[in-house]
């Protein structure tokens, strides 16, 4: 097996990533629904970005070519509780209840990711919240157009990343490696 990384570096910052049921649908190739569903099959496709599913395949590459490391991911149709649980800080909001209904309406894709900086600078990948704010080159300014349907999810900072990873991922579904690229993305002394 690969060495795991823990053992010799302090570890990287990790921030929670996740696909919403829009953004994954909206790559689907359509003649083949069911197969899309089936999670076995569609993990491998995941893990393989082979323009299958070019949305998850899209999003999944951008955080990918910049240096960030991919350590933990599954697909899951959350239930209501838990997207209310995930968004409780906007329970207070006029569109909560809507947000929590469409999070839990289909499979989302849920990551974890590795890397200096992860949790600020992937922010700045996704883009702002509504996308018509969003900066071409953003995820949301390239690929969505309104607010309510914005593709993306990435967490606000180190405590809601802290939180998020604990709810979506089990300590053991994530997998500390080191990569040939590492040396070269960060240097070495
Ligand atoms: N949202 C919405 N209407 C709004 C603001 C937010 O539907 O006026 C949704 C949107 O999908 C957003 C999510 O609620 O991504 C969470 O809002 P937050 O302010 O945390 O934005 P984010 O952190 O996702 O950029
Ligand atoms: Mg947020």
């Amino acid at each position: 097996g690969l060495p795991d990384s823990s053992l010799f570096l302090p570890q990287m910052e990790r921030t929670f990533i996740a696909i919403k049921p829009d953004g994954v649908q909206r790559g689907l190739v359509i003649d083949r629904p069911n197969k899309f569903i089936a999670s076995c099959s569609l993990l491998r496709k995941i893990l393989k970005p082979s323009g299958y599913n070019n949305q998850i395949s899209e999003i999944i590459s951008r955080f990918e070519r910049k240096g960030f490391k991919l350590v933990g991911i599954k697909i899951m149709v959350p239930s209501k509780g838990f997207t209310q649980k995930h968004y409780h800080d906007l329970k207070e909001k006029p569109f909560f209840n809507g947000l929590c209904n469409f999070l839990s309406s289909g499979p989302v894709v849920a990551m974890v990711w590795e890397g200096e900086g992860v949790i600020r600078y992937g922010r700045k990948l996704i883009g702002a919240t509504d996308p018509q704010k969003s900066e071409p080159g953003t995820i949301r300014g390239d690929l969505a157009v309104v607010v309510g349907r914005n593709i993306i999810h990435g967490s606000d900072g180190p405590e809601s990343a802290k939180d998020e990873i604990s709810m979506w991922f089990k300590p053991e579904e994530l997998v500390s490696y080191t990569n040939n690229a590492d040396k070269w993305i960060y240097g070495q002394n």
